[in-house]
């Protein structure tokens, strides 16, 4: 048998005195700092969207859908996709709007 024993430790100051405090919106376990009193998610979530969907939100975007509309349509945040079209605009020659504008300065 293969087990693994995981330590958490208060996310500010590092301590091992923690105890469960209930859970977030999500269903993920909350836990506080004893010591702090700061309270913390033990194991959060890494990326919020994969990489499928956010071709998928990209590619929408392409398609000259507004960005309200995917806001609308998808339930992603407008400053999300924004960042998105940002990140995304040297691969996409064709793109102009929010990232011109931003680059003119
Ligand atoms: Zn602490």
């Amino acid at each position: 048998m293969l087990s693994t024993t995981v330590v958490h430790v208060c996310a500010r100051c590092g301590s091992e005195h923690i105890r469960k405090n209930g859970h977030a919106d999500n269903g993920a376990q909350r836990a506080k700092c004893l010591d702090c009193e700061r309270t913390f998610i033990l194991q959060p979530k890494g990326e919020r969207y994969d990489q499928k969907f956010k071709d998928q939100v990209m590619s929408a975007y392409q398609d000259r859908m507004s960005i309200r509309g995917i806001t609308r349509t998808f339930g992603v945040c407008y400053k999300t996709v924004i960042r998105w079209v940002g990140e995304k605009s040297g691969s996409f020659p064709g793109v102009r709007g929010h990232t011109a504008a931003r680059q003119k300065r």
